[in-house]
């Protein structure tokens, strides 16, 4: 059996929505058929410390069941990124087409100059956590003690609200 693995996508440039969705089958393109598979819907944000002329994002997360080592896992995201177009040298927060961040990977936790699970960043971003409540409110993370729909609702961020982009897509 796998691990459980969210992982997070966001796309700010082209066709945002059709990026997603790319990223989102070569995803399931990773794993076997018959396993749970979740996904929240696409959420649009204003981008987070980025250049005035930065587009909006689109943001979803997606659960997979994954089996195998983090790292693999690593190569086979960014694998996505680049087949997709991304840049390989983007300046910090520059529009992209797409970025896949993994969010947690079953109960494990690392951190190191490769990989930092779960993402350090992940309680600080209403862009990541509102869609991860869809899917899995009662989550802790490891090494925590309080769920997602609880961070979420004490999250303490300048961020606007979210606008709801599409429930299924
Ligand atoms: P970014 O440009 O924001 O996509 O950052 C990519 C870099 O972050 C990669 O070189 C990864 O090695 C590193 N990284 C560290 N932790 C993670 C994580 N949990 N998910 C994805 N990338 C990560």
């Amino acid at each position: 059996m796998g691990n459980r693995v969210g992982i997070a996508l966001g796309s700010n440039l082209g066709n945002r929505l059709t990026h997603l969705r790319e990223a989102r089958d070569m995803l399931r393109g990773l794993v076997e058929e018959d396993t749970l598979y979740l996904q929240a819907p696409v959420y649009q944000s204003e981008p987070v410390d980025c250049s005035d002329r930065s587009p909006d994002f689109f943001n979803t997360v997606v659960e997979i069941d994954y089996i195998g080592e983090p790292y693999d896992l690593l190569m086979k995201t960014q694998g996505i990124e680049f087949h997709l177009g991304r840049e390989s040298v983007y300046e910090v927060n520059a529009p992209r087409i797409i970025d896949l961040d993994i969010l947690y990977f079953g109960n494990e936790a690392m951190c190191d100059e490769i990989l930092s699970i779960p993402h350090p960043r992940l309680l600080d971003r209403r862009f990541v956590l509102q869609p991860l409540n869809e899917i899995r409110p009662n989550l802790i993370l490891p090494g925590d003690q309080i769920t997602i729909s609880r961070h979420l609702r004490h999250l303490e961020s300048d961020e606007p609200p979210l606008t709801l982009v599409q429930t299924t897509w």
